[in-house]
């Protein structure tokens, strides 16, 4: 492709994502298809000529779209967004047009400098404790995970990382029973196993309940095992629930035992003054870990890690090769040693232009307008006869179910039909979430062109269909 073919090109492509983020929200959230369809309209070996970028582009229209599920529709409530704004989508073709690769200072000065800056102004942001510092990752695991393989190394005084395990360690991790799943798959990756992970119970909020904690860790501190890491949750994934941050850190502090705080969603919310009593202890963590690519407008990916101690975060990372060796080495921040990948992308040119174009007060706008929506929904559910929350609803995540007179079992079978056929659709798409054996549906919603009326045509579809299967289920009973 010459340079007035890209250019040309480049006109179409970008003509065509307007056309999509203008039309998606007429898109089947979920494609009609099923395991196979996509593979088999590609052929299975790759083509010994070129091909003209019509036809690749073309290809593009009719083999991929139809079978893309559509994040970026305001009818995806689903897990949780992965939401972008224009101005971050900019921001990545600038990105991998110049394709920097942003190892070390050197190796893109801007790009070091532009991300250390977009690290305090994020901190600043969500009110998190000026001694924080830290660098942007890909997403929340590898940073869950840097945090466990640091809080070992800092345990060990860096003796893990230069001999290998011994076979003597007892290492011991701790969260609750709500926490994600990226923790035990840390716990298996930095070798401490999963069956040191010990899942604490929760309260009726389904928040970790602090004095099972101190009692576990005292067990096994009597069993000789080693605490090395509480991992804590501001928003857990099922329902959002917070756990008690600063009752957490004083144990922590208590038995000397890395604090690690997972706020991959809802992070964001603490942009938000008012919402900052679900942050309270965290100046005492140890980290801290959230994802602008959820709920900050910004592509995926982009998730930040803030440590309190960069030296510990360093020491278990750093690397010496005289290839990499640089004049500067010592005036400046090579990011290649705050993480696991040398290689990194140039991510804080999307925050950069994500944060200027919306503003502080364009985020914590959006924001608000996401958890009223949520507030708004749980009032109409409770108002709702034949509805029940199944959770506390913090901020924008709801679990609800139909509920009529039968039993959990045929509640349950009624409740997946339900959200079954409301996927299939193809005008809403969300996910079930299971709390104490009950089937719940799981709506969550925060993408960047969310308006109140998708909410309530969401609603009103699940309602919808609530009768219509249940009309069904009565006839056949
Ligand atoms: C989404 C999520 C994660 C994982 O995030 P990735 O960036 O996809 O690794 C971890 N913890 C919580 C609470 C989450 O919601």
């Amino acid at each position: 492709m010459n340079n007035e073919e890209f250019r040309k090109y480049g006109h179409e492509l970008v003509d065509w994502m307007a056309d999509y983020f203008r039309d998606v929200e007429s898109y089947p959230v979920l494609p009609d298809v099923t395991p196979g369809d996509i593979i088999k309209q590609i052929p299975p070996k790759a083509p010994a000529q070129a091909e003209s970028f019509e036809t690749i582009f073309s290809d593009f229209k009719e083999k991929i779209l139809p079978g893309m599920t559509h994040w970026e529709s305001p009818n995806f409530m689903a897990y949780f967004p992965a939401n972008k704004s224009k101005a971050s989508v900019l921001a990545e073709m600038l990105m991998s047009t110049m394709g920097a690769q942003c190892m070390m200072w050197l190796t893109s000065p801007a790009a070091a400098e532009l991300e250390e800056q977009m690290m305090n102004w994020l901190r600043d942001m969500l009110g998190l404790p000026s001694h924080f510092t830290g660098s942007i990752q890909d997403t929340a695991s590898t940073s869950t995970l840097c945090a466990i393989l640091t809080a070992r190394e800092r345990a060990t005084t860096y003796d893990i990382n230069q001999r290998g395990f011994s076979g003597d360690e007892k290492f011991t991790i701790y969260c609750s029973e709500q926490i994600h799943s990226s923790i035990d798959k840390g716990a298996k990756i930095a070798g401490l196993g999963l069956e040191q992970v010990r899942k604490i119970p929760t309260d009726a909020l389904y928040a970790l309940k602090a004095d099972m904690l101190r009692k576990q860790i005292e067990e096994d501190i009597a069993n000789a095992f080693r605490p090395l890491c509480v991992v804590s949750a501001i928003g857990t994934t099922g329902t959002t629930a917070v756990d008690p941050i600063a009752a957490i850190s004083d144990i922590c502090e208590e038995f000397r035992i890395w604090h690690h705080v997972d706020a991959a969603y809802a992070g964001t919310v603490l942009v938000l003054p008012e919402m900052r009593w679900m942050s309270e202890g965290v100046e005492r963590a140890d980290s801290f870990v959230f994802n602008p690519h959820k709920w900050m407008f910004t592509n995926f990916d982009c998730t930040a890690y803030f440590v309190k101690d960069p030296a510990a975060l360093v020491n278990t990372f750093a690397i010496s090769l005289d290839i990499l060796k640089t004049d500067v080495d010592n005036e400046v921040k090579n990011y290649r040693d705050w993480g696991i990948p040398l290689g990194r992308r140039f991510r804080a040119l999307k925050l950069w232009f994500v944060i200027r174009e919306m503003g502080v007060s364009g985020i914590q706008e959006k924001i608000r307008s996401h958890i009223a929506y949520g507030q708004w929904l749980k009032a109409e559910i409770e108002a709702h006869p034949d509805f029940e929350l199944l959770a506390p609803v913090v901020l924008n995540t709801l679990n609800f179910r139909f509920k009529v007179d039968e039993p959990d079992g045929t509640l349950n079978s009624l409740n997946k039909q339900i959200m079954d056929n409301v996927n299939k659709s193809g005008k809403l798409f969300f996910v079930q979430n299971v709390l104490e054996g009950r089937f719940a549906l799981r709506l969550a919603f925060g993408g960047t062109e969310l308006e109140k009326r998708h909410v309530e045509n969401a609603w009103k579809l699940i309602q919808e269909e609530a009768e219509s299967v249940y009309g069904r289920f009565k006839k056949q009973t």
